[in-house]
């Protein structure tokens, strides 16, 4: 990829609303991701693999569990920072915040919120580090959207429990330490157990041929007769509402970085426009791009206004899963859909690696999937409105 001459854009000065606290964490993040991944971002997209050298700086600009408690090793940061961080990371590449978001709403949140206090000292601060990597283990073959019907099990076999099934599509399976994994123990109750690498039976067999995402590594977790420490339980809450939890916190950093990646694809598309000449003028200049140019960020100051508000609520506790189901989908449509405009303003060139265009928009393709799906967001939003459910 050419240089970084990313600029960031706030239409209606949402600026205004961020504390100087804000402002230091969000120029942390802009500035690590220019010097440390920018330069190398294409090249591990392209090996399609994620760069492990990035985990400490990631750990250190706070990006794994930034509002985890201090007292476990987190920064102790409010929601709206962890939407900005969340915000920067994307805005460089979907699968460098995918292993943020994974590592802190989806492995950090569950022990913090339903471990035991034991499992918290042990596994928090070197996560918050990144000396140590999760996964979140829910997706199997067979139960994508209906994660309720999931056949993963655990037996409890007197001094430990015996776990058997298979996860699939699991980011950063393949290298994580550690997998928070969803299984049914014998009275089909959905429990949350921390499985370890090196577990006898455990294995992480990559993913390959993934067209998006590329710069993620994606794997499934295969468990044949694991035997899991008592211990390893998360004590504090079971049922289906455990991971759907975990997964409100990581939609509503999707929802963020969603915006990002957008603003990536804008701010692109813009400085193109002005320096490309067709016709003796900068193509900037004709109405069909600028029509382009001027749906594209008030789409984006839409979003940044909605998931703002979002994190208010969020930040007092009041924010509803419909409430970021509705932002994570309308934040990650409205990317795809600047990517495809984006892509066209640079015509040729917008296929290439010299912008980031068409990685965006391949890596927001699984962003729309993963998660729950366009369509899954779309029935949590139906079924809030009228109180009906249309998913089954
Ligand atoms: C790169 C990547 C990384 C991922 N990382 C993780 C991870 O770390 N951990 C994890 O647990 N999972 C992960 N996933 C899995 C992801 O969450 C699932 O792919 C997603 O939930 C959809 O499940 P599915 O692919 O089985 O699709 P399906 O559920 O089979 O859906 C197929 C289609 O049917 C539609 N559909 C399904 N049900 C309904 C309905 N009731 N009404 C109308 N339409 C419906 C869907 O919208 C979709 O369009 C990842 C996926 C990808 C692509």
């Amino acid at each position: 990829m050419a240089a970084d001459l990313y600029q960031a854009h706030d239409y209606f000065q949402m600026d205004d609303l961020l504390t100087d606290e804000h402002k230091l964490i969000r120029e942390t993040a802009r500035e690590w991701v220019k010097k440390e991944m920018s330069p190398i971002i294409e090249e591990y997209y392209e090996k399609g693999s994620f760069p492990k050298h990035v985990i400490p700086g990631m750990g250190e600009i706070g990006a794994f569990g930034p509002y985890i408690p201090e007292e476990y090793g987190g920064a102790g940061l409010d929601q709206i920072s962890y939407g900005i961080i969340m915000q920067e990371l994307e805005r460089c590449d979907s699968g460098l915040r995918s292993t943020s978001s994974v590592q802190s709403s989806l492995v950090m949140y569950p022990i913090w919120k339903f471990g035991s206090e034991e499992q918290k000292q042990k596994y928090l601060p070197k996560l918050a580090t990144g000396e140590m990597i999760g996964c979140f283990g829910l997706t199997e073959p067979d139960f994508g959207s209906n994660p309720a019907g999931m056949i993963t099990n655990f037996k409890d076999k007197g001094d430990h429990y015996l776990l058997n099934g298979a996860k699939m599509w699991i980011s950063n399976s393949p290298f994580a330490d550690i997998a928070v994994v969803w299984a049914k123990n014998e009275e089909g109750r959905i429990h949350g157990l921390i499985v370890e690498r090196g577990m006898e039976g455990f294995t992480t067999p990559t993913t390959h041929g993934k067209w998006s995402l590329r710069a993620s590594d994606t794997g499934e977790l295969v468990f044949d007769n694991v035997k899991i420490p008592k211990e390893n339980l998360l004590p504090e809450k079971s049922g289906l509402g455990a991971p759907l939890a975990c997964l409100d916190s990581a939609r509503y950093g999707i929802a963020w970085g969603a915006i990002g990646a957008a603003l990536s694809c804008y701010d692109s598309a813009l400085r193109y426009s002005k320096e490309r000449i067709q016709f003796d003028r900068p193509i900037g200049g004709f109405q069909l791009q600028q029509k382009k140019l001027a749906e594209m960020i008030t789409e984006i100051t839409k979003a940044q206004l909605l998931t703002f508000r979002l994190g208010q609520l969020r930040n007092v506790d009041k924010a509803t899963s419909a409430q970021i189901s509705m932002a994570k989908r309308n934040n990650v449509d409205m990317a795809l859909k600047i990517a495809r405009e984006a892509r066209q303003i640079h015509g040729a060139m917008g296929i290439t690696n010299e912008f980031p265009i068409m990685r965006h928009m391949m890596n927001l393709e699984s962003v729309i999937t993963y998660e729950g799906t366009h369509d899954i967001h779309l029935l949590i939003t139906g079924m809030d409105v009228t109180g009906l459910n249309a998913f089954k």
